[in-house]
């Protein structure tokens, strides 16, 4: 399969400002500071990077959505019940129109924003969850996805993940944050220690341990089930914090969990 460029917007905006979404739900937060609280899910799709593990591979190397005004998509929240609203991907922020979304959210909701922690914003987020991509998530034609060429995106993934600037605005704009890295082994923990301290060398805020989470890697239960211990092994023995990722322990990778 061909790897799918950014999303293509549609020719005109006569409909008003719109986002193109993957999903749109309620369920429980899987993952985070706030795993298990009742959420309502707006996944917006387009990335700008891509992990060969990704778990929503039809916002990223295969992207798939409705385009939504933000009217819809707010009366589409406002019809569910949870008083958090998590703003997914893909990559929320690769879209200006998020930021209006949050504006319009931002008086009665929660906000999360889960993002890659590349690119900035000054749209208002309760929690910025920001997960910073380590080297081991770079694809390449052995590990990308079943029929799917990486081609470019090994070289253009591995010099977009990082970005100090941005993470640190992230860090230092949201009411609250968290560091959450996607942990495939101890291998990992080298650049994840740098990494932290370079965000501390740059941001006037704070970056406690317990802001630092190591979660597995694995999107099925099976997968999940070869690296959950022995990460809540390597977030004990360093100091973080581990997460779980309770919507696969539930739901495996059922859609719209
Ligand atoms: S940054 Fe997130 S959405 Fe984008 S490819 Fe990686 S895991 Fe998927």
């Amino acid at each position: 399969m061909p790897v799918s460029d950014s999303v293509s917007r549609p020719d005109t905006d006569a409909e008003g400002e719109r986002l193109p979404i993957n999903e749109l739900f309620a369920s429980l937060q899987g993952e985070g500071k706030l795993a298990g609280v009742p959420s309502t899910f707006v996944r917006t799709s387009g990335c700008n990077l891509r992990c060969w593990f990704c778990d929503s591979y039809h916002t990223s190397w295969d992207p798939t959505h409705a385009w939504m005004t933000l009217d819809e998509i707010v009366d589409e929240v406002e019809k569910l019940t949870p008083s958090h609203v998590v703003v997914t991907g893909g990559e929320p922020l690769v879209h200006d129109e998020t930021a209006t979304l949050l504006s319009e959210l931002a008086d009665d909701y929660h906000l999360t924003v889960e993002t890659n922690g590349t690119l900035e914003t000054e749209a208002p987020i309760d929690l910025a969850s920001i997960s910073p991509k380590l080297a081991s998530s770079t694809p390449t034609p052995e590990n990308a996805p079943a029929d799917t060429d990486p081609g470019v995106w090994t070289d253009q993934h591995d010099a977009a993940r990082i970005d100090l600037d941005a993470l640190s605005s992230l860090v230092e704009h949201a009411d609250d944050f968290q560091l959450k890295f996607v942990v495939t082994g101890r291998d990992d923990v080298p650049e994840i220690e740098s990494l932290v301290e370079d965000i501390r060398g740059v941001t006037t805020r704070p970056v406690r341990d317990d802001d630092v989470l190591l979660m597995p890697e694995g999107q099925t239960r099976d997968a999940l089930a070869k690296t959950r211990t022995h990460v809540a092994d390597l977030a004990a023995e360093f100091g973080y914090r581990y997460t779980p990722r309770l919507h696969v322990d539930l739901w495996n990778d059922a859609p719209e969990t």
